[in-house]
């Protein structure tokens, strides 16, 4: 039977529980002073990319605005742009990092698409190889999952960093300039 791909229904797990996060997590941590303990890989003036803690496979991330939408025609055409090209760096940085033969990408919009937090939007994007199975099965051990997730953090990371025009910010955050 063919696995179906799904990222979409794999909610967002925090990675140190939940008690300390109030409000919206893609509001909150790219707030966070910490990049790396709160999975920011990189950031522009008007997105973030933030590291899944529950991958689907290794390198799957999510591509947020900044500004708490969950409707994509009314984001203003400054942070489409923005969301956009940072997307396009993303793939870089799997390219440079991860090597992938493939990616998947896509926007869950709305009640019935599946998504977990569907009150600010944000894109998967998840690298795929040829044959590749689900990295972790939902039964997989937390600790292994987050210790994985934490390589796959530096990998990213560096590869962003290499990137033309990036610096690296308080956080520690890659920030990227178009
Ligand atoms: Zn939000």
């Amino acid at each position: 039977m063919d696995r179906l791909f799904a990222p979409w229904r794999i909610e967002w797990v925090e990675r140190d529980g939940t008690d300390d996060i109030d409000g919206c997590p893609f509001c909150v941590l790219p707030e966070r002073a910490d990049a790396r303990e709160a999975n920011v890989l990189a950031e522009t003036d008007h997105a973030y990319v933030l590291l899944n803690n529950y991958p689907y496979n290794p390198g799957h991330v999510m591509v947020i605005p900044d500004e708490h939408v969950g409707d994509y025609q009314a984001l203003e055409a400054t942070v489409v742009s923005d969301h956009a090209r940072l997307k396009q760096r993303t793939i870089e940085a799997f390219e440079a990092g991860l090597g992938p033969d493939g990616v998947n990408t896509g926007l869950n919009l709305g009640a019935a698409s599946g998504g977990s937090i569907d009150g600010h939007l944000h894109t998967h994007m998840v690298p795929r190889w040829t044959g590749d199975t689900n990295f972790m099965p939902v039964t997989a051990d937390t600790k292994v999952i987050v210790e994985a997730v934490a390589d796959t953090y530096d990998t990213l990371h560096a590869a962003f960093r290499e990137q033309a025009g990036a610096t690296v910010g308080d956080s520690g955050a890659v920030h990227v300039e178009f």
